[in-house]
């Protein structure tokens, strides 16, 4: 199942809707997503769409996924930060495009279940999964060339501007609970530079700096 209907998702879903950089699409050509959700629906894998993972979360769609980890322009030198592990997925697709990546999931059954995924597929070397809350980042591991955030904040959390490297991107989905941009931020000779992507929908950054629980 996995290799044509990976290869068969990237030609449907990625390529045809303007994905280009071939480093994204080869990983997730490569990354058997099957492996990421549960099993039940396993059958629906690479389905055009998100999927329940769990605890009221998803596994973000791929284009979305993949729209994300290219707007964060990877060479594969860089430090990443992953807000919002959810089933690993997406981390190990950033982890195929950078040198580094520290993954931070507030749900500590969904952290082990993400580590637990990475480490079966073999794609565990360079991330590390962290249990907390992403919206203050990860000061001590800072700073990050590319942060990338799967759940919606209110605003931008001043604590990942902060731990962006200059230069560096940021890609976050800001807005309300139900409707969300999908902006990516780019930090330049110490000046900040924002671009609206698309209208999205994501579960919401609980956080310090994001949605309060209580908010839900
Ligand atoms: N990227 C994930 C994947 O590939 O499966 C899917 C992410 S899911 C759409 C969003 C995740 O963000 C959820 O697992 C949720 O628990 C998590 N989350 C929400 N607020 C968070 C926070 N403050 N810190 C870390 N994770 C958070």
């Amino acid at each position: 199942m996995t290799n044509a209907a990976a290869a068969e998702m990237v030609e449907r879903q990625l390529i045809a809707r303007g994905i280009r950089d071939p480093r994204v699409l080869q990983a997730m050509r490569e990354i058997p997503r099957e492996e990421f959700v549960a099993e039940d629906v396993r059958e629906e894998a690479y389905a055009d769409a998100p999927l329940p993972i769990g605890f009221g979360q998803t596994i973000t769609q791929p284009y979305m996924t993949a729209l994300m980890a290219e707007a964060l322009e990877l060479r594969g030198d860089e430090n990443v930060l992953d807000v919002g592990t959810g089933s690993g997925y997406h981390a190990a697709v950033l982890g195929a495009l950078a040198r580094r990546v520290i993954s931070v999931e507030r749900i500590p059954e969904l952290c082990a279940l993400a580590r637990s995924n990475l480490r079966r597929t073999g794609l565990d070397s360079n991330i590390t999964v962290l249990c907390g809350d992403g919206s203050l980042g990860v000061p001590e591991q800072a700073p990050f060339q590319g942060i990338s955030v799967a759940a919606a904040a209110p605003s931008v959390p001043r604590a990942l501007l902060d731990q962006l490297d200059d230069p560096g991107i940021l890609v976050i989905p800001v807005g309300g609970r139900a409707d969300q941009d999908l902006q990516v931020i780019r930090k330049k000779n110490g000046k900040i530079s924002t671009r609206v992507v698309l209208g999205c929908r994501f579960v919401p950054l609980i956080g310090r700096e994001g949605w309060q629980e209580i908010d839900e």
